[in-house]
């Protein structure tokens, strides 16, 4: 699916309607309200929470500090499940949950000094943006829906996840989706990931990561000359596997990241390695790739391992090499159907409340559930903000309103299903 397809498709007459006497109504208004007086909670939320270190698989303490706020919000059944993910529902009487998440995890690791100050309307600091205004806008909605005793069909499942970044491997999200209590009872999925309102994550970019092992017996450069050598093998490996054809559409990329390998320039390594990453949005496209790196290995390692064949004049016991793909990370791909039940509320609020939004494929929590075929996007929490991933990053709470009203009223929508 091209980005511009989804944007293509109308909203059914009907939906919008329903979006419009929605947003009215006495508790709509009641929690909008919420939102407006209540900007100082939420970033005082947002910078108490962003100050509390979380790397990926340490989030506890961040998570002991949310369930805190659930629990002071009166959500029902709040607790940290065994991965770490903090949970609380607000019940209905409805059969199927309806989620709103943000992943609680940062990729700063330990140790890095985290200083967050508030200045005027923004906010400074690592993870006050990716992910802290997502779990604040979490809590805004929360807040307000408890506040404005809003009432729903669905009940409402509010998860702060672990493991959304790098090596954490959407390992939260998978929790959720293989956990018997839920992995049936979710009809849709609502993702809040970073600020802003002008974008929807609604195809889901996939990645397999592979820690790429040769070794041999080693020895010296000069008297072993001849010897298999692991570096040149992974050399080898990299030329071929780098000429592999890529399709225009779907995207999909690969790069090596990390070589490694070798103790001193006279001695043959006993082993190298590097780390591949394949992007893309099509599954079958990666595992061509994959293929594609396998085939370029195994050959490379046969080459090498006759090398002593060609280098040396004296006859030796042939040396082998041997090879191994790890695979240290698998994000699985998926997208949405065009017409897809929160693709058009989505639409429908964007439409209501004057917003433009483009649709975007990313890699998020929504990679899990798009995978499996629910319906599920991820969005802003609202405000604007920079330098994700970096020491730098700064969050403005300018517009944050907006952001909220955005989720607020997609939220009750799919918690109403016509
Ligand atoms: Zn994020």
């Amino acid at each position: 699916m091209s980005p511009s397809r989804a944007e293509e498709l109308a909203v059914p007459a009907s939906l919008q309607q329903e979006t419009a006497r929605l947003a009215v109504l006495p508790q709509m208004r009641a929690a909008m309200a919420w939102f407006h007086s209540h900007e100082e909670q939420i970033a005082a939320w947002q910078a108490e929470m962003a100050a509390i270190p979380a790397p990926p698989f340490s989030e506890t303490p961040r998570g002991e500090w949310l369930k805190n706020r659930f629990d002071d919000l009166g959500l029902e059944d709040v607790h940290l499940d065994s991965v770490g993910n903090v949970l609380g529902i607000r019940p209905a009487t409805g059969k199927t949950f309806v989620t709103l998440s943000a992943h609680i995890d940062t990729v700063f690791p330990a140790g890095v000094p985290i200083a967050v100050r508030r200045q005027g309307s923004r906010i400074y600091g690592p993870g006050v943006s990716d992910n802290a205004a997502g779990v604040a806008a979490m809590l805004a909605v929360a807040a307000a829906a408890q506040a404005a005793k809003l009432t729903h069909a669905l009940p409402i499942l509010f998860i702060g996840n672990v493991g959304e970044e790098g090596e954490g491997d959407l390992r939260g999200m998978r929790h959720i989706f293989s956990n018997p209590r839920w992995k049936n009872s979710i009809s849709h999925s609502l993702i809040l990931d970073g600020s802003g309102t002008d974008t929807i994550v609604s195809e889901a970019l996939g990645s397999r990561r592979f820690e790429v092992i040769v070794r041999g017996p080693g020895g010296h450069s000069w008297s072993d000359f001849g010897t298999p050598n692991p570096i040149l093998a992974l050399a080898r490996t990299i030329e071929a596997f780098a000429a592999s054809p890529l399709p225009a559409s779907p995207k999909t990329t690969f790069n090596v990241g990390v070589i490694r390998g070798g103790t001193s320039v006279n001695s043959i390594p006993e082993s190298a390695s590097m780390r591949v990453d394949i992007r893309s949005t099509s599954t079958v496209e990666m595992e061509r790739l994959e293929n594609s790196l396998r085939t370029a290995l195994d050959r490379a390692v046969a080459v090498e391992s006759r090398s002593n064949e060609r280098r040396s004049a004296t006859k030796r016991t042939p040396q082998k090499l041997t090879s191994e793909v790890v695979a240290i990370g698998n994000r699985p791909a998926g997208e949405l159907a065009p017409n897809a039940r929160i693709l058009q509320v989505i639409r429908a609020v964007d439409a209501h409340l004057g917003n433009a939004a483009q649709s975007q494929r990313a890699s998020t929590d929504a990679n899990i559930p798009l995978w499996l075929g629910r319906e599920a996007i991820a969005i802003g929490g609202g405000g604007t903000g920079g330098g994700a991933h970096t020491l730098q990053e700064w969050f403005d709470c300018g517009g944050r309103e907006l952001g909220l009203q955005r989720i607020l009223l997609a939220l009750l929508l799919l918690a109403n299903p016509a």
